[in-house]
């Protein structure tokens, strides 16, 4: 097995059956790029590819921050939609970008399934065009940019308290810089810049304020 990987054990929270899933080990990664769109490329791995824990026994999928958060009706709602048609594979050891594809679509449906929120929405499909980029299939990762957007707009409508606020409101900026509009991503870029947190976030400030000068160029 690759050195980078290790496997854990967990149970599901859906079928309540235990299976093995593949983590990474952060500290040996080399960081060769870090992109403004957030995404950071290494050495010989794409950590992000292993995020979506998938139980290999009835489909269920989710991000490994919220894969345990699941109401009764949710569980429901996966049994009979996807468990019902679902055949066992496995999902655990290194992923292809096809491989970490099929686990980020399967946890977009299940979101979709069990109601998560907008943020998980965004993240999930930006890393879906992640993937795209990889795969050098640029529709494909301009409709999920758009669709990411789109879910960060919505996450920021409805607000609540929330401490990665400046990220989001950064985020927005980027994805209307990629997706070339300009004056969209001059506007949230100036919400970053001048927001009331930018003390604590220096880095995404920066980020803003090198975006904000690249596009007045
Ligand atoms: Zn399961």
């Amino acid at each position: 097995m690759n050195t980078f990987l290790y496997d854990v054990k967990t149970k599901c929270p859906v079928c309540g059956r235990e299976f093995t899933y593949t983590k990474v080990r952060m500290s040996h990664l080399k960081v060769l790029e870090r992109r403004k769109d957030l995404y950071t490329k290494y050495d010989g791995i794409e950590p992000f590819f292993y995020d979506p824990i998938v139980c290999p026994n009835c489909g269920y999928a989710a991000l490994s921050d919220v894969f345990n958060n699941i109401s009764d009706e949710g569980k429901k709602e996966i049994l009979s939609k996807i468990t019902t048609n679902w055949t066992k594979r496995k999902f655990s050891g290194k992923r292809t970008p096809q491989k970490a594809l099929e686990s980020y679509l399967l946890s977009l449906y299940c979101s979709q399934l069990k109601n998560d929120k907008d943020i998980i929405f965004a993240k999930t499909c930006l890393r879906i065009a992640w993937i795209y980029n990889i795969l050098n299939d640029s529709s494909n990762e301009n409709r999920y940019l758009k669709i990411s957007l789109d879910m960060y707009k919505k996450a920021y409508e409805g607000f609540e308290a929330y401490d990665g606020e400046i990220q989001l409101i950064y985020m927005i900026g980027e994805l209307n810089k990629i997706l070339g509009y300009r004056d969209e991503a001059l506007k949230w870029f100036n919400k970053v810049i001048n927001h009331p947190d930018r003390k604590n976030h220096s880095l995404i400030v920066n980020y803003a304020k090198d975006e904000w000068q690249s596009l007045k160029i």
